[in-house]
């Protein structure tokens, strides 16, 4: 019947014109030419200027991107072995993937198979980094907001939690480059914060060894675990400071 062989070659032509498209998209994606027509991204462009969906735009930038990453990948597309749906997929799994030999493996399991398939090739083999987002309500934001004013108002609620767990967990948080901390209260500064003070010398003498996390203000005397109160000191000067400190502030 001429209906199906009419509507075997428009499923043909609408491939090849998907595939044209494509290529187009590309160029403009890989020069910028959206920012022409005063589009902020590739995604507005196609959304705004050629009516596509959401969905189906955000399919297409995931393949365009998939293209310029790739140049096996870009030729499995236009050769019709990478389907749209496929091609955003393997776009969206190689994303943070650094391991060049991976993101090849993904790209030949992308090809000539269907997006279920693929999609449980992905699940099983490719880890993703767990995240979850928080909803606070207004109790627990009040009681973060009490213990802010115990560690400090410029923390984030991220921040704070971290340092709550830390707490909870004890975790070992010398840090791999300081070999020796001597103080027991130093075991309770958030690892946060020690990157953050972390300089590899004595804040005093400059000594490159034997160094320890010290407390400018003491914790005994209402100091707190904010970078503004730890700093870097070797034994030698953290072990005057004990002692002089009594007395002075050397070092502070
Ligand atoms: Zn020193």
């Amino acid at each position: 019947m001429q209906i199906f062989s009419q509507t075997k070659a428009l499923v043909q032509k609408e491939k090849y014109y998907t595939l044209k498209i494509l290529a187009n998209l590309k160029f403009i994606e890989k020069d910028k030419l959206y920012a022409d027509l005063k589009y902020p991204s590739l995604f507005k462009y196609i959304v705004k200027e050629l009516g596509y969906t959401d969905a189906e735009a955000s399919i297409r930038v995931n393949a365009v991107r998939l293209m310029l990453k790739s140049k096996k990948a870009a030729k499995k597309i236009t050769d019709g072995e990478i389907s749209l749906t496929n091609a955003c997929l393997a776009n969206k799994a190689i994303k943070n993937i650094k391991d060049k030999s991976l993101v090849e493996k993904i790209i030949v399991n992308a090809s000539n198979t269907s997006t279920r398939k693929f999609k449980d090739y992905i699940q099983t083999n490719i880890k993703k980094e767990r995240k979850e987002i928080l909803l606070l309500d207004e109790h627990t934001l009040k009681q973060m907001d009490r213990l802010k004013e115990k560690y400090g108002d410029d923390l984030t609620s991220y921040e704070l939690i971290k340092i709550l767990l830390e707490k909870e967990l004890k975790a070992p948080a010398e840090m791999r480059r300081v070999r020796k901390i001597s103080k027991p209260e130093a075991k309770t500064i958030p690892r946060f914060v020690k990157r953050k003070v972390y300089t590899g010398e004595c804040a005093n003498c400059k000594a490159k060894y034997n160094l320890e996390y010290d407390h400018k203000v003491k914790r005994s005397h209402g100091g707190v675990n904010l970078a503004s109160n730890i700093q870097i000191l070797c034994r030698n000067c953290n072990q005057r400071k004990e002692i002089m400190g009594r007395q002075t502030n050397l070092f502070t």
